[in-house]
C-alpha cells in the first residue's frame, strides 16, 4: 500500500509545491512508483511536471465534486515513474461546491481505494488554505509534510495547521501522523535564517528533517520548463538535496 503524504502550509510561498515535485521526481529516481495529486487551484504542480492545461480532460475538481474515479483523471509527468492527478482553475469553485455534498470531507479519501496499492508513495500538493479541499486531502493522507520557510514569521499560523490536523484526527483519520518539517530557502550565511532553522527545531523537535533546502536559483526556473530539478538541472544544488530528502524520507519509511 502506498504512503500517502499531504505537503501543507497555508503560507503561500513557502515551497510546497517546489518539494512536490522534486521530492516526488526523487523517489522515482530512486525506483518508486509516484503519484502526484494537485489540489491548488492555481495547478502549479501540474504545469511544473510538464502538463499542458489545454490537454487536461479531467482534473481533480472532477473527482471531489463529481464523483469522477480517480484513474481517469492520472496522466504521466515528464519524469519517468511518476504521474500526476491534475488541478486547473475550475478547482477554485469547489469549496463552494462541496459544502452541500454528501460525505463531502471523505471524497478525496474514498477516490484513492484502488490506486493506493498501484503507487509507492502518494504526494498531494495542497493550496495556501485551510478549507474543505485540505480537509480532503488530510482525511486521504497518512502523514502531513510540513515545508517551513526560513524566514521571520516561519511559525506564525502553524499552531492553526496542527489545530486543523488534530480536528481531522478527531473526526476522520486518527492515525494521521506529521510525516516530517522541511526547512525551506534556508540561507544559512545569515543569523535571521540560523536563528529561524534554530526555532523551527526547538518547536518541532525530532519531526524536522536533518536535509534543509538551501535557496537555490535552478529550483526556481525548472516549473517554467515543465521539468523537475532531477531532469532540469541533475548537476545542481536543488537537485543534491532533494535526493538526499528522498532517501531521508525512504529511511524513515525503513527502506
Ligand atoms: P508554495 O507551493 O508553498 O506556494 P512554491 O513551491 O510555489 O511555494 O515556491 C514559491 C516560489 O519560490 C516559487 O517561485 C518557487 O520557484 C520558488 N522557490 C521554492 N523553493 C525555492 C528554493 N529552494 N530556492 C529558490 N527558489 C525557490
Ligand atoms: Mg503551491
Amino acid at each position: 500500500m502506498g504512503h500517502v503524504i499531504a505537503l501543507a502550509n497555508q503560507k503561500g510561498g513557502v515551497g510546497k509545491t517546489t518539494t512536490t515535485i522534486n521530492l516526488g521526481a526523487s523517489l522515482a529516481t530512486l525506483g518508486k512508483k509516484v503519484l502526484i495529486i494537485d489540489t491548488d487551484a492555481q495547478g502549479n504542480a501540474t504545469s511544473g511536471s510538464g502538463i499542458q492545461k489545454s490537454a487536461i480532460e479531467k482534473d481533480v475538481y472532477d473527482v471531489l465534486v463529481h464523483n469522477e474515479p480517480l484513474a481517469n483523471t492520472i496522466v504521466p509527468s515528464s519524469h519517468a515513474g511518476m504521474d500526476i492527478v491534475p488541478a486547473t482553475i475550475r478547482l477554485a469553485g469547489a469549496e463552494l461546491e462541496l459544502a452541500p455534498v454528501m460525505a463531502r470531507e471523505v471524497r478525496l479519501e474514498n477516490s484513492l481505494s484502488g490506486i493506493r496499492d498501484q503507487y509507492d508513495y502518494i504526494l498531494i500538493d495542497n493550496p495556501p488554505s485551510l478549507g474543505l479541499v485540505t480537509i480532503n486531502t488530510f482525511s486521504a493522507a497518512d502523514s502531513i509534510l510540513i515545508p517551513v520557510q526560513a524566514e521571520y514569521y516561519a511559525l506564525e499560523g502553524l499552531g492553526q495547521l496542527m489545530n486543523n490536523m488534530k480536528l481531522v484526527k478527531q473526526h476522520f483519520n486518527p492515525d494521521l501522523e506529521v510525516e516530517g518539517v522541511l526547512l525551506t530557502m534556508v540561507d544559512g550565511r545569515t543569523n535571521l535564517s540560523t536563528e529561524v532553522v534554530d526555532n523551527v527545531r526547538d518547536y518541532f523537535g525530532t519531526d524536522v528533517y536533518q536535509t534543509t533546502i538551501p535557496r537555490n536559483v535552478r529550483l526556481s526556473e525548472a516549473p517554467s520548463h515543465g521539468l523537475s530539478i532531477i531532469d532540469y538541472d541533475p548537476k545542481s544544488k536543488g537537485a543534491e538535496v532533494y535526493m538526499d530528502l528522498a532517501k531521508e524520507v525512504l529511511a524513515a519509511h525503513g527502506e
